[in-house]
């Protein structure tokens, strides 16, 4: 259930394009608001409506539609319009609700929640806000003078408790899961963020058409190595494809890729997992083994050269075979480039030698 909402959220966060963290977090702290404030009308609306509080009735109604309109005013981006309505219709409903009833049912903690608001939403200018929180100061104030020096129009007696009772729990549930929500929000927001990121980097260190690692997460890798952040014996391999240019003239450059695809998943799924593949040029593979000698690493290239040779490759109706030669040697950490550099001689050694060999 929770993963399924977070799927939603992080779809719906994706569709809506908005500017930055902090609108994402104010769009849906607003919109939960809004959810929150039609909620509470929509009950006081019924719960005056039971007791037969006709004007009360009346006046939670027209605070219901008037709150319905918060909604649009969020989607529309029209935050500072929307905080302030918002409060605007707690202040009028809460002073209109004690001339009316009296404050015994601790109408107040309405006030209270919007004061939250002011704080934990960030919808308009610190000015605007501070503007309204001393709106809503007044009205604590009136509601100290109307409960001191008003008669209630209306004695709605037992009921009043009922209310109390009602109106605190609403209060109090409400700023309990707004703020909770609140968090759970910009923890969310944060934890797209990184996924969105992790996929962008992973995007940008694969071949697009292989699959595998690209040269430029060679770079980062390398790095790694040298700054000691990892510490292992490596050997570095160079595999160029045999007379590829050949295959490519007679089959054509599809079947070529079908057969560069075929080579990356065929050393992927043949190699340990702790091995890397990079794509290193168009048909030349940089292989790195991890823990490995010299000897052990001819030992298992050579292996999956002779597999590769024996293998049948079928791709776009056709049936191929291929060959690689390949260059192995150990990866000085100090000296990438220059290890690298040997692996290619080697491998063209075994070009001079009549291809289809590993040399070392
Ligand atoms: P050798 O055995 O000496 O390696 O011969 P070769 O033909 O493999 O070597 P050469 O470097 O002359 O040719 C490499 C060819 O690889 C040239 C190019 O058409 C092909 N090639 C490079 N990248 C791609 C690619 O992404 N897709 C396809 N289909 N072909 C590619
Ligand atoms: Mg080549
Ligand atoms: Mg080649």
């Amino acid at each position: 259930m929770k993963e399924k909402l977070a799927a939603y959220a992080y779809l719906y966060l994706q569709r809506i394009k908005l500017a930055d963290d902090n609108e994402k977090y104010l769009f849906l702290i607003s919109f939960i608001a809004s959810t929150y404030a039609i909620s509470m009308q929509l009950f006081l609306l019924f719960f005056h409506l039971i007791i037969g509080d006709t004007i009360l009735f009346f006046i939670y109604l027209c605070g219901f539609l008037i709150d319905l309109s918060l909604f649009w005013l969020v989607c529309k981006r029209r935050y500072p319009l929307f905080g302030i309505l918002l409060s605007f219709v707690v202040i009028v409903e809460t002073l209109l609700s004690s001339v009316c009833i009296g404050t015994d049912n601790f109408i107040i903690v309405y006030l209270f929640v919007a004061l939250l608001m002011q704080i934990i939403i960030p919808y308009a200018s610190i000015r605007i806000r501070a503007l309204v929180v001393a709106a809503l100061w007044g009205s604590m104030m009136a509601l100290v003078y109307i409960s001191n020096y008003m008669v209630p129009i209306k004695d709605i007696g037992e009921a009043n408790t009922i209310l109390a009772f009602f109106n605190i729990h609403l209060a109090f549930f409400g700023t309990v899961i707004q703020l909770t929500i609140g968090n759970a929000i910009w923890d969310m927001i944060m934890k797209f963020n990184l996924e969105k990121l992790e996929e962008s980097e992973s995007e940008a260190n694969t071949d697009p058409l292989t699959g595998l690692l690209n040269r430029r997460y060679a770079d980062t890798f390398f790095n790694k190595l040298r700054t000691g952040q990892l510490e292992q014996i490596w050997c570095v391999a160079m595999v160029d494809i045999d007379d590829f240019k050949r295959l490519n003239d007679t089959y054509g450059h599809r079947v070529g890729d079908g057969v560069l695809q075929f080579i990356s998943d065929f050393f992927m799924s043949n190699l340990r997992s702790s091995d890397l593949v990079f794509r290193w040029g168009g048909e030349e593979f940089l292989i790195l083994l991890k823990d490995a000698s010299v000897a052990l690493a001819f030992r298992v290239l050579d292996k999956l050269r002779g597999k590769l040779e024996s293998e049948m490759i079928q791709t776009h109706d056709r049936t191929i075979t291929v060959t690689v030669t390949i260059g192995v040697c150990p990866l000085d950490i100090q000296n990438v480039d220059k290890s690298i550099e040997s692996s290619d001689r080697l491998m063209y050694e075994g070009k001079g030698l009549g291809k289809n060999m590993v040399v070392m």
